[in-house]
C-alpha cells in the first residue's frame, strides 16, 4: 500500500496523557474509511518503526482527520507524538482493519472499550446510532486516578437507544472485572447481542472467555481490536 503524507493541523492534549490530533491527507486530500479502520504512522525516517492509531472522526469528514493517541512513557510513537507541533508533516498508510460494524447484524450491540480503546468504539457507537435499529450499550473503562476526556462527545451521542456507562476502578484487573460483572447482569435482556470489545490484550480475553462461557458465538458475535498486549 503506498504511504501518504499528511499535514497535522491541530494537537490538543486532553488531559496529561491524552492528545487529540487532526491531520490533513495531502494529494489526494481526503482519506475514504469505514467507522473503526485504523492508519499506519510512519515514526522513524527509515520506516522501521509505525504505530496504528484508530481514526476517531467520522468518515463523513474525509478530508481532516481526528486521531486519540494515549501517550505510553518512553514509548516511540509517544515521544514523537507528543512533541509535535501544527504545520509538521506525517507519513501513513491506509485505511486499515476489519474492526467494523457488521452491517448485516439486526441484533443488540454492546462496545466495550478500556481506555484509549474508545477511539475506536466510538465511532462504530455513533455509525450504530445513526441505523435506527438496535438498542446501542457501550461499557468504557477507565482507572479511576484519570482524568476524565472526551465527556462532551459522549454527552452528544443521541440517548434514545443508547445506554452509555463509564466503568471506573482503581486498577485495571479491577476494571476487568466490573466489566465482566456488567456484561453478566446485562446478557439476559439482550436480543441477539454482537459484542465489539477495543483495548488491551487482557480485557478483551478476560470478557471473550466471558462471553463464550454464557454461550456466545465466539466467530460470529463477538470482534476484538487489541491496541496492546497486556497491560502494565
Ligand atoms: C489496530 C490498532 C489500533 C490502535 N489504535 C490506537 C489508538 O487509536 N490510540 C492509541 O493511543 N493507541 C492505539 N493503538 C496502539 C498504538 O499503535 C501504539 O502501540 C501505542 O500508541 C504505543 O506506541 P509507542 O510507540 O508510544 O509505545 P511502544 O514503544 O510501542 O510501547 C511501549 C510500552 O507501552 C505499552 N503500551 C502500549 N500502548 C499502551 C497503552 N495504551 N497504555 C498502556 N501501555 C501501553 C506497550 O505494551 C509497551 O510495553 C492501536 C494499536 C493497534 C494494533
Amino acid at each position: 500500500m503506498a504511504e501518504q503524507a499528511a499535514t497535522l493541523v491541530g494537537a490538543v492534549r486532553l488531559t496529561p496523557s491524552v492528545l487529540l490530533l487532526e491531520v490533513e491527507p495531502q494529494g489526494p486530500p481526503v482519506i475514504a474509511f469505514r467507522a473503526g479502520q485504523f492508519i499506519s504512522l510512519r515514526c522513524d525516517e527509515a520506516g522501521d518503526v509505525r504505530r496504528s492509531y484508530t481514526i476517531l472522526s467520522s468518515p463523513s469528514r474525509p478530508g481532516c482527520i481526528e486521531l486519540l493517541v494515549k501517550l505510553v512513557p518512553g514509548g516511540a510513537a509517544s515521544e514523537l507524538l507528543a512533541g509535535l507541533v501544527p504545520g509538521a508533516v506525517l507519513h501513513f498508510t491506509g485505511p486499515l482493519g476489519f474492526f467494523v460494524n457488521d452491517a448485516a447484524h439486526h441484533g443488540d450491540v454492546v462496545h466495550i472499550a478500556t481506555g484509549a480503546g474508545i477511539a475506536a468504539t466510538l465511532p462504530l457507537v455513533t455509525e450504530a446510532l445513526g441505523r435506527e435499529r438496535e438498542r446501542v450499550t457501550l461499557l468504557w473503562g477507565l482507572l479511576a486516578a484519570d482524568t476524565p476526556y472526551l465527556v462532551e462527545r459522549l454527552a452528544a451521542l443521541p440517548t434514545e437507544r443508547l445506554q452509555c456507562e463509564r466503568i471506573l476502578a482503581p486498577s485495571w484487573p479491577a476494571v476487568h472485572a466490573l466489566l465482566a460483572a456488567r456484561v453478566t447482569e446485562l446478557h439476559p435482556t439482550l436480543a441477539e447481542p454482537t459484542f465489539y470489545l477495543a483495548g488491551n490484550g487482557d480485557m478483551t480475553r478476560t470478557l471473550r472467555t466471558l462471553l463464550v462461557e454464557r454461550g456466545i458465538d465466539r466467530r460470529k458475535s463477538i470482534r476484538t481490536e487489541i491496541f496492546y498486549p497486556h497491560e502494565e
